[in-house]
């Protein structure tokens, strides 16, 4: 039987990226490959749902939008049947991924989000395409050669820097700094900033 480990499923706007807004149905996956300090996602308590019983919730919501997410997305088996389904009720899809795994073609909106702090996982990239790429800030030596290194080997249409909590404070300062120091010099193609709006809207 097929059965899909999920930690959540619910309806929201987007609140990252170029998406921000967007009507949305979030799901999100059990199970990741990387275990970044700052993770803000419990990945690891998820309810097991048959395919019949995740079409069934989907169903429940109003949106046509769907974000695949997790966790790690792209780890989950059997996936692709689930988007199978999923297309052939009309939904739009989009994904949220760490960029270590091939994004399943029947994916229509791909959002890459490769970890500085796994940078040595990324020599060998397998997702060379994107529509967006956010990277999380952390200013370290090395992050500006990573961020230039992620743009020549993912071909994305947008650029984002991303603020995260570091023991219980945004490093906002200094995400716009690196954000200065990797536009510098440059008119067009920068990277933008992507703010978590989600969490100053007190939404999921
Ligand atoms: S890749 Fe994402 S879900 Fe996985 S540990 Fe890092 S922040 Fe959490």
């Amino acid at each position: 039987m097929i059965e899909y480990r999920i930690v959540e499923i619910f309806e929201s706007l987007q609140g990252e990226g170029y998406n921000t807004g967007m009507p949305t149905i979030f799901i999100r996956f059990a199970g990741c490959n990387l275990n970044c300090s700052w993770c803000d996602t419990n990945f690891r308590h998820f309810k097991r749902f048959s395919l019949e019983q995740l079409l069934a919730m989907v169903g429940q919501y109003k949106s046509s939008n769907i974000i695949i997410t997790g966790g790690e997305p792209t780890m989950v088996r059997d996936l692709p049947i689930l988007l199978s389904h999923l297309k052939q009720a009309g939904y739009y899809i989009a994904i949220e991924s760490n960029g270590l795994g091939k994004v399943d073609p029947l994916i229509d909106y791909v959002a890459l989000s490769p970890k500085f702090c796994y940078q040595s996982r990324y020599q060998n990239i397998l997702q060379s395409t994107a529509n967006e790429v956010r990277i999380v800030a952390e200013k370290q030596a090395g992050f500006i050669d990573f961020c230039h290194f992620i743009e020549q080997h993912i071909e994305a249409k947008r650029y984002y820097l991303s603020p995260c909590e570091i023991n219980g404070e945004m490093n906002m300062f200094d995400t716009i700094e690196l954000l200065g120091q990797i536009n510098h010099n440059r008119i067009d193609n920068k990277w933008l900033l992507s703010l978590q709006t989600h969490k100053f809207a007190n939404i999921e």
